[in-house]
């Protein structure tokens, strides 16, 4: 066997006086990091192939484990980091391309940390949001620019509305697929939309039967792969979505391995069992805006005009032009996912340098829409690194009508961000197939972990509203007087499309 010359990410560090050597980290680690030797009566660890999950620290019942990044640096270079000496250790070894799992972890600019709310003072007091009703139900889908009433003593509106999804809160859960995550994840995301009155969205891995229930809470994605698109999908959703693109891995297409298309992965994507699951990199009956006007129209067609069809594609550097494109080929909504999007499986090298932050594109897709006039014909749903009901304030208020939240929702549900998705060994249950592994997530408590977020966000989203003195999320939308800048350049400035700190109306 050649020699593993690189170092390890985390050490681990076990007290022995703590230790009981109960062992349930050795049961709770798919990576083997710790084993127990019944001759000496110990249980020491391999830290090599730790993580860093955390999940063998947080369930250690006397709290013997640590498990820290390893501090054993290499001479100090700002050019060949640790991390990137790390990379090309790997890559010599094995001579393959890197993968990772999450969104982009380099430490660009995170706009949202750069812009700042308003409040009111004294003139157009606040509001208080315990004693006055605020109102976050938002409606995706495409606006009339006018509308027309009948004559009468009670007019009554003639003008033919598009289909809408209908939320409670301005936040949606984003594409994750049965298959990059667990069922017991997914039917958590489901349950939880239907309570808190949003949607998920199946992403490209078709739709578990057990979810048909959630239907009016579900989004179906249609993806070059085509896995699980049947009449049934679209009878069973709410909304449709074409996925041309992805914030994590812009350009290129996704690969399930087959040793994870278990039988009922295998019957929802309806693939064989075992077999790869590849999505090519483009839709093969798409190459240009016309060709995708005849997707969304077929769509439109399958669903009998009766829910929203919408496109989601990634933020790259032409996204304003495209999301025009999108909106003139009928989309009744645009996805844009940014940047820091997360994914099951990507190349590191295209997660963490292609595409653009969502902040960004945000305020440059709704600015391009507006000038054209065709702002009203879809919404704009934004994500890629939202974290806080901050953030969707601060989205909203750029042009967004909603955000789509991935990474939060797993971490709401116990992911620790160690990025390994890809191995499928998630010790929190959560991106993996191992029927072992997957029991670990609870479908009660995921739900409730989720709903709990969200509630939480909404009562923090209420809270600044009012605070502003607006009292409907739709006062905010596209109101970047509301927002400034700290810490930018004239340029940045410019294109977010907000005045600096310190400048008045
Ligand atoms: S879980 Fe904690 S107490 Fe149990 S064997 Fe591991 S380190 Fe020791
Ligand atoms: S889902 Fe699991 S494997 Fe992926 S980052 Fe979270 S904890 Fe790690």
């Amino acid at each position: 066997m050649a020699l593993d010359i690189k170092q390890q990410d985390f050490t681990v560090e076990r007290d022995e006086e703590k230790c009981i050597r109960c062992q349930v980290c050795v049961r709770q680690c798919a990576n083997d990091v710790h084993a127990y030797d019944k001759d000496e009566d110990r249980v020491t660890s391999n830290p090599k192939s730790c993580a860093g999950c955390q999940r063998c620290v947080a369930l250690c019942p006397t709290n013997a484990l640590a498990v820290r990044r390893n501090s054993s640096e290499l001479r100090d270079n700002a050019n060949f980091t640790f991390q990137v000496v790390k990379d090309i250790q790997k890559q010599a070894e094995q001579g393959g391309i890197l993968l990772t799992g999450m969104g982009c972890d380099k430490p660009y600019t995170i706009y949202w940390d750069h812009m700042l709310l308003n409040a009111s003072q004294v003139t157009n007091p606040s509001i208080d949001p315990l004693r006055e009703p605020m109102e976050l139900k938002t409606y995706i889908g495409s606006k009339p620019n006018k509308l027309e009433f009948s004559n009468g003593d009670i007019p009554e509106i003639r003008t033919k509305l598009a289909p809408q999804l209908t939320l409670e809160t301005p936040v949606m859960f984003s594409a994750m697929s049965f298959g990059s995550i667990s069922y017991n994840a997914h039917q958590s995301l489901a349950r939880a939309s239907r309570d808190l009155g949003t949607v998920y969205n199946t992403g490209e891995g078709g739709l578990h039967k057990n979810l048909y229930e959630y239907a009016a809470n579900t989004i179906v994605q249609v993806a070059s792969g085509r896995f699980g698109v049947n009449p049934e999908y679209f009878e069973h959703s709410a909304a449709v979505e074409i996925k041309i693109g992805q914030g994590a891995k812009p350009g290129i297409g996704g690969h399930l391995p087959g040793e994870k298309v278990s039988a009922e992965i295998s019957e929802t994507r309806m693939i064989p069992q075992g077999t790869d699951a590849l999505s090519p990199a483009p839709h093969h009956d798409i190459y240009s805006i016309e060709d995708l006007k005849q997707l969304v129209y077929a769509l439109k067609e399958v669903v009998e005009y009766e829910k929203p069809v919408g496109v989601k594609i990634s933020a790259v550097h032409n996204v304003a032009a495209i999301a025009s494109g999108m909106v003139r080929a009928g989309a009744d909504f645009i996805a844009i996912d940014g940047l820091r999007g997360g994914t099951g499986a990507a190349p590191t090298v295209i997660r963490d340098n292609v595409g653009i932050p969502i902040e960004l594109a945000t305020a440059v897709v709704d600015a391009k829409l507006r000038e054209e006039g065709i702002r009203h014909k879809a919404s704009l749903v934004v994500a890629g690194g939202v974290r806080n009901s901050g953030d969707v304030l601060k989205a909203i208020a750029l042009g967004a009508d909603a955000v789509y939240i991935g990474t939060s929702a797993l971490v709401a549900m116990g992911c620790h961000v160690c990025q390994k998705c890809y191995t499928g060994k998630c010790n929190w249950g959560i991106a993996t197939q191992d029927p072992y592994l997957t029991k670990r997530l609870n479908p009660d408590i995921g739900k409730r972990r989720l709903v709990n977020l969200l509630h939480a966000w909404s009562l923090e989203i209420k809270e600044m509203m009012g605070g502003m003195g607006i009292n409907t999320i739709e006062s905010l939308r596209g109101n970047r007087e509301h927002l400034r800048g700290i810490g930018l350049t004239e340029l940045e400035l410019s294109i977010l499309g907000i005045k600096h700190a310190g400048e008045g109306w």
